[in-house]
C-alpha cells in the first residue's frame, strides 16, 4: 500500500493584489482562480508539477482570465458555477456537488454563495480544513455586492460563518489592511480587530502574506460576520443613519459605509 503524500497549498501572486491558490502534491497540481496563466505556468515549472485540473470560484476576469491559455495544451477537467457562463468550463457545479480528485488526493464540496457574482461558489475541503471563498468572504471584510442582495450575501456569509472555527480561508485578495481599517471604525469597542489590524499591518511591512485566515478568527473580527453586534450597531446608527432593527438593512449600511470609506 502507498501512502498519499500530504499535500500543500501556495499561493501565486498575480495582478496587483490577487492571490491565485495552488494545491499540488509534490507532482500534480490544481489551481484556483487562474486570473493570468503566466505566474501559474511559472509556478508549476519552477515545482515540476503537472497541471491536473482548474477551479473557478466566479466569472469575474481577474479569477478566470487564464483558463483557455492553460487548457489549451492540457486535456484537463475545468470546474465552474453551474449558474455563470465561463469559456472552458467542462463541469458545472453547485451546491451539493462534490469534486473528488486521485491526484492530488482531494475532495471539495461545493457552497452555492451568490451575490458578489449571480453564481459564485465556494469550495470546502473538510478533510484538510480548508476553503477557497473566491471574492465572498475576505480576510476582515466581504467582497462587493455587484451581482445580489444584501439579503442572499448574509446568506451566502452564513454559510460560511457556519464551517468549523479551525478552518483556513484562502481568499483572492490581499484587502486584509484596508479591511481592517474599516473594521476598527465599524467597532471601536472590540479589542480583537484593532489587534488583528496592527498584526496584519506588521505581517505587510515584513512583506508577508495575511491569508489565510481561519473562519474563528473572521468571526471575532470580521465586521461582514458581525453586523448584529450590539456595538457594529450603534455605530451604524450613528455613522450610517441605520434607521432600522433588520439585520440585513444592517448589513447593507454596513456594505455601502465600507464602499465609501477611506
Ligand atoms: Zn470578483
Amino acid at each position: 500500500m502507498s501512502v498519499k503524500p500530504s499535500l500543500q497549498v501556495s499561493a501565486i501572486p498575480a495582478f496587483a493584489d490577487n492571490y491565485l491558490w495552488l494545491v499540488h502534491d509534490g507532482r500534480h497540481a490544481i489551481v484556483i482562480d487562474p486570473g493570468d496563466a503566466a505566474p501559474v505556468e511559472a509556478a508549476l515549472s519552477s515545482g515540476h508539477l503537472t497541471l491536473v485540473a482548474i477551479l473557478l470560484t466566479h466569472h469575474h476576469g481577474d479569477h478566470a482570465g487564464g483558463v483557455t491559455e492553460l487548457s489549451r495544451q492540457r486535456d484537463i477537467p475545468v470546474f465552474g458555477p453551474a449558474r455563470e457562463k465561463i469559456a472552458g468550463v467542462t463541469h458545472r457545479l453547485s451546491e451539493g456537488d462534490i469534486v473528488k480528485l486521485d491526484e492530488p488526493a482531494i475532495t471539495f464540496d461545493v457552497l452555492d454563495v451568490p451575490s458578489h457574482t449571480a453564481g459564485h461558489i465556494a469550495y470546502v475541503d473538510h478533510q484538510h480544513g480548508w476553503l477557497f471563498c473566491g471574492d465572498t468572504l475576505f480576510a476582515g471584510g466581504c467582497g462587493r455586492l455587484f451581482e445580489g442582495t444584501p439579503g442572499q450575501m448574509t446568506q451566502s456569509l452564513g454559510k460560511l460563518a457556519a464551517l468549523p472555527d479551525a478552518m483556513k480561508v484562502y481568499c483572492a485578495h490581499e484587502y486584509t489592511v484596508s479591511n481592517l481599517r474599516f473594521a476598527v471604525a465599524a467597532e471601536p469597542d472590540n479589542p480583537a480587530v484593532a489587534e488583528r489590524l496592527s498584526q496584519a499591518q506588521a505581517a505587510r511591512a515584513r512583506g508577508e502574506r495575511t491569508v489565510p485566515s481561519t473562519v474563528g478568527e473572521e468571526k471575532r473580527t470580521n465586521p461582514f460576520l458581525r453586523y448584529r453586534e450590539p456595538g457594529i450597531v450603534r455605530t451604524l446608527r450613528e455613522q450610517a443613519h441605520l434607521a432600522s432593527d433588520d439585520p440585513v438593512a444592517a448589513f447593507a449600511a454596513l456594505r455601502e459605509w465600507k464602499n465609501a470609506f477611506r
